[in-house]
């Protein structure tokens, strides 16, 4: 049973959208910004210009895991909208509060669930 009215999901389905959108600009940023996926970088780096690189390049992958691990929460979310489980605990499948739904429009875990999951 979902108890979640369609009012309130239809704006929450463009938000979700449009956010992923949002994502993948940055998850494209990110991409670009890495030192390591420019293919003309310089062999001959000086080790201070290697390191530099390294760190930039270390950056780059904790931005792009935090990206990624956000749109894949928000893809799950769009899914449960789909096939009208949103707002179902993915867990336990009781209703998420719907405060919490609207704090965090993306999340397909209920409060209790979150926290003994992780
Ligand atoms: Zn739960």
């Amino acid at each position: 049973m979902n108890d979640i009215p369609s009012r309130f999901v239809g704006p929450i389905k463009s938000y979700l959208e449009k956010r992923l959108m949002e994502l993948k600009v940055w998850q494209k940023r990110i991409k670009q910004s890495d030192p390591f996926s420019d293919e003309q970088r310089t062999r001959d780096n000086s080790s201070e210009e290697d390191l530099e690189e390294q760190v930039g390049h270390f950056e780059s992958e904790v931005k792009a895991g935090f990206v990624k691990r956000q749109m894949v929460e928000f893809r799950k979310a769009l899914t449960r909208i789909k096939i009208g489980k949103y707002g179902i605990c993915e867990r336990c499948k009781k209703p998420i509060d719907t405060d919490r739904l609207a704090i965090k429009p993306e999340t397909v875990l209920c409060l209790s669930c979150e926290k003994n999951g992780e």
